[in-house]
């Protein structure tokens, strides 16, 4: 065996994997929800350039996890939406006019209104008064309720939703009042913030803020920008641009399996892409992201602003079925389940879109299986002493103990020097050759 030999740390296949049964909802515009399960539903779409949802609810659906949606507020009575809000208990039986719960904030049930722009008054209602209700749509990808029926269902089927507005009516907001949505919000128990709001300028009170919730290991997620395919690493974008290890910056991309034309990007300074629609000029149609809105409806919108939410959503779904990981722990899950794609390589960290599946099954979405070198493969000659910036590829045969599948793969060796070094093992799989290969430094020890 390979993996005994001393020369392979460990080596494990990095397939895209399909769960046998896929668990799909009874919600009636479920099949409008491509970001979640594209099945090619829209003309000109890709099928499977989606996040892989129904598979990852083969493993878990809901989350005890509450995410901060800071934003334009959330219609919190919205049928599809009022089971999944976070709820303070000591304000909602206790009394009006009185801090039930001592933290500062009067009767603040849902979470807070902390808008002061353009006039707008702070208060404990944290409704979402925006016209085409930015911060509800966001709410409802993260957590639609699932199953009851009606339109929509969110990347979790139960979590804990915080509604923090921070914007007015017309989308618009302070940077001082962003940083008293990210204290309240890490004071009050969220773990992941949603933020699909930017901004050019750099503030030292903002990351200072960011920092703040770091330190309380909460993972602060945030739209990459919609400045026409601005590069973000030269041209920064805030929050999304910090340089904190609690930052997850998201990218946009489409039903046909593009990068959205208005989104940014930026190769260090992005991370991963995840489903935000746009216009499709081949058939001339917004093929956008259907989510809730304020008054009990549903509509479209696309941007990275809806593809920050999926990322917080599987965020709390990482951290719901592995809750021993600490919030960097939980992005790395995230950021190496991607499903790597040509078009985001150099767009983003990770050149791939979100893998709600592989996401939550961490190294557990690689099967057990036999490696078994065949001793008489001339291709199986083990490199050593090669300097470990080079890129070797070698055929090994191997059997999935899962399905008994034999199959030929490209992959690496560590020189065993490097026992430590490398990331997780993240490997480009070709279906049509039904090969995966590693670069080195993707496959490491965990023994
Ligand atoms: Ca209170
Ligand atoms: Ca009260
Ligand atoms: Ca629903």
């Amino acid at each position: 065996m390979i993996k005994s030999s001393g020369d392979i740390m460990y080596v494990e296949p990095n397939f895209k994997l399909k769960a046998l049964f896929p668990t799909f909802p009874n919600d009636t515009r479920f099949d409008e929800l491509w970001g979640l399960h594209n099945t090619g539903q829209n003309e000109d779409a890709v099928a499977d350039a989606d996040i892989d949802a129904p598979e990852a609810w083969d493993i878990a659906t809901d989350s005890d996890v509450v995410v901060a949606v800071i934003d334009t507020g959330v219609d919190y009575t919205h049928p599809d939406l009022a089971g999944n809000m976070w709820v303070n208990e000591a304000e909602l039986t206790g009394d009006p006019n009185v801090d039930d719960d001592v933290n500062g904030y009067m009767d603040d049930v849902y979470g807070y209104d902390f808008c002061t722009y353009n006039g707008h008054t702070r208060g404990p209602d944290p409704y979402d008064d925006s016209y085409i209700g930015h911060g509800t749509h966001c709410a409802g990808i993260i957590g639609a309720g699932v199953n009851n029926g009606l339109g929509v269902v969110g990347v979790c089927w139960n979590v804990k939703i915080m509604a923090i507005k921070l914007l007015d009516a017309s989308y618009e907001g302070l940077t001082s009042d962003a940083i008293d949505c990210i204290d309240y919000a890490v004071e009050n128990g969220a773990k992941v913030l949603s933020n699909s709001w930017g901004v050019g300028v750099y503030s030292q009170a903002l990351e200072d803020a960011i920092e703040a919730a770091d330190a309380n290991g909460v993972i602060v997620v945030a739209a990459a920008g919609n400045y026409y395919g601005n590069n973000n690493d030269e041209y920064p974008v805030y929050p999304a641009s910090y340089e904190c290890d609690n930052i997850i910056s998201v990218l946009a991309t489409t039903h046909n399996d593009e990068i959205a034309g208005y989104s940014d990007y930026g190769p260090i300074s992005v991370d991963i892409g995840a489903p935000g629609g746009s216009y499709d000029y081949e058939i001339e149609k917004y093929v956008g992201i259907l989510s809730t809105v304020p008054g009990g409806g549903y509509d479209y919108l696309d941007g990275t602003s809806m593809a920050a939410p999926y990322v917080a959503g599987a965020c709390a779904l990482v951290w719901a079925v592995n809750p021993q990981l600490s919030h960097l722990e939980v992005i790395d899950y995230v950021l190496n389940g991607v499903d790597k794609l040509d078009y985001l390589n150099g767009k983003c960290v990770t050149g791939g879109r979100l893998n709600l599946l592989r996401a939550v099954k961490g190294k557990a979405s690689f099967p057990n299986f036999t490696l078994t070198q065949e001793n008489d493969d001339p291709d199986c000659v083990l490199p050593f002493n090669e300097a470990l910036s080079n890129y070797h590829t070698y055929n090994i045969h191997w059997d999935a103990n899962d399905t008994g599948d034999t199959n030929v793969v490209l992959v690496d060796y560590l020189p065993e020097e490097t026992e430590y070094y490398g990331s997780e093992p993240n490997g480009t799989y070709n279906a049509s050759e039904n090969k995966v290969t590693w670069e080195i430094g993707n496959i490491s020890s965990y023994s």
